[in-house]
């Protein structure tokens, strides 16, 4: 039905290619997940709208799907290029916290995140540290590719043919990689295995063929998408930095690990990005401490579909530039949209005409184009305001723009997008309680009082907006 051929742009090549699953009875698709030392901030859950977008594309689309998304609970070190300290590690010993309890927490919010922006449930969430036994015979299978130092087991990435060919121009590569393990032989190789210093006080380590210590960040990917989804798959998503160093030492991996069976073997099929989210202000990066979370949007008053809204505004290939202004602008097309729906339902039955068919296809054609969502939200745009559509058909229209885009239109209210802000010092019941006074004093003529009300509800946060255009009776001010 929703036959339009499928064109996803490849970042191995820098191409748009037409999508010709492996198995089209099961999709596969890995995507690389949060590390779970801290919040996931605004940026990261970019990462899993895309993703999310992604896979309700493709099952919309009629193809069933694996997919997976990991736990990154050990290994990944503040520098992406082997430096610096594993992150897990360090914000235990930040907190005085055990690692475990702080990985598990994490996760847990990392989960809610998801939730509350409706992103779906991919079919697993490995752990990493479920996989050690798993990553540690991976890296004996792939030994003859690397060479031992005192930081542990090393990663020779002149070993396969075309290293890096998926990052960006190769100086650039280079630069970000401060090549501060003495004994490693390119500035881009890369830990398979690093083993514990003497004294170390690691509260997460395994014993190995090369000592005490803990497997390297890249190791774990390669592990669980073969693991879970076979030597080949279809996709493999990441953030934009991911494209540089992580998934060209996946690569480097499945390529050693296939016994080096050229540059064209890489594991997946298609690897694909999404752009990151800035913000002018700052660095939107987790290790910085101060950072926007999704508790964050919504402490402001704003619902998490209006960020996942905000989020689909734009390509997932182009940057996003953070701003408040840019959020409340979603959130007030996303009440447009939910209001407009409302008018529908409130409608009879008018003789119409136009079939809505139209509308599905150019939905079809927008999100078959390399995920277009901001051309998809323009197609349900107009399906709202065409009057030549029955109202019914408008609606059940919903549906399939639903499924696709996430905005849960069909069940929607105006009331569910109402998010009192954590400043706010009256509640839904306090406000409609006034609200209601000040009608009576208003059908009273009694202005007086009726303004009283309202400057009573402004000093506690609520603005009263008669007449507003878009039928709201009251705005709480973040
Ligand atoms: P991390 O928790 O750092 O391992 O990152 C989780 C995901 O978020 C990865 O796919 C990253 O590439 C992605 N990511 C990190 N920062 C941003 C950002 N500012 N905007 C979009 N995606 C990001
Ligand atoms: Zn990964």
């Amino acid at each position: 039905m929703h036959d339009v051929p499928m064109t996803l742009y490849n970042s191995l090549g820098r191409a748009l290619q037409r999508f010709a699953p492996i198995d089209p009875a099961n999709v596969r698709i890995y995507s690389c997940g949060p590390t779970v030392y801290n919040y996931a901030h605004i940026g990261n859950l970019r990462a899993y709208v895309f993703t999310d977008t992604l896979s309700r594309v493709l099952t919309w689309k009629g193809w069933p799907l694996t997919h997976i998304i990991n736990i990154t609970d050990v290994g990944h070190l503040t520098s992406d290029a082997d430096a610096g300290d594993d992150k897990m590690e360090a914000a235990a010993r930040a907190s005085g916290r055990d690692i475990w309890a702080i990985a598990a927490h994490y996760t847990q919010a990392f989960k809610q995140d998801l939730g509350d922006l409706n992103i779906r449930a991919p079919s697993r969430f490995p752990l990493a540290t479920d996989h050690v036994e798993g990553m540690i015979d991976f890296a004996k299978s792939i030994e003859g590719h690397c060479y031992r130092i005192d930081d542990g087991l090393y990663f020779d990435t002149t070993s396969v043919p075309g290293y890096g060919g998926l990052a960006g121009r190769r100086d650039d590569a280079r630069e970000g990689r401060i090549d501060a393990v003495a004994g490693k032989r390119h500035p881009e190789d890369f830990a398979i295995w690093r083993t514990s210093p003497p004294g170390g006080n690691r509260q997460m380590e395994w014993d190995s063929p090369w000592g005490r210590g803990a497997p390297g960040w890249h190791l774990e990917c390669s592990v669980m998408s073969r693991q879970y989804l076979g030597d080949r798959f279809d996709i493999h998503t990441g953030g934009v930095d991911h494209r540089e160093i992580h998934h060209p030492n996946e690569i480097a991996q499945n390529q050693a690990r296939q016994g080096c069976a050229g540059a064209d073997y890489t594991g997946a099929n298609i690897w694909m990005h999404n752009n990151f989210l800035v913000e002018r202000s700052g660095k939107m990066s987790k290790s910085s401490g101060a950072f926007t979370t999704l508790r964050t949007l919504v402490d402001r008053g704003f619902h998490p579909l209006a960020y996942r809204l905000m989020c689909l505004q734009a390509h997932y290939r182009s940057e996003i530039e953070f701003s408040w202004e840019g959020l409340a602008a979603a959130q007030t097309r996303l009440k447009r949209l939910v209001q407009g729906v409302e008018a529908l339902r409130a409608r009879p039955a008018a003789a119409t005409t136009a079939p809505v068919a139209p509308y599905i296809q150019r939905l079809d054609a927008a999100v078959s184009d390399d995920l277009n969502t901001p051309r998809a939200l323009l197609a349900l745009d107009e399906l709202l305001a065409d009057k030549r559509v029955a109202p019914a058909d408008r609606i059940a229209a919903l549906v399939d723009f639903d499924a696709v885009l996430g905005l849960d239109l069909v069940t929607a209210t105006r009331a569910d997008l109402r998010v009192r802000p954590a400043s706010a010092a009256i509640d839904e019941d306090g406000i409609a309680e006034r609200l209601s006074a000040r009608r009576d004093v208003r059908a009273a003529k009694d202005f007086a009082a009726s303004d009283a009300i309202r400057d009573a509800l402004a000093a506690a946060g609520v603005e009263v907006m008669d007449g507003d255009p878009l039928g709201w009776d009251w705005r709480i001010d973040a």
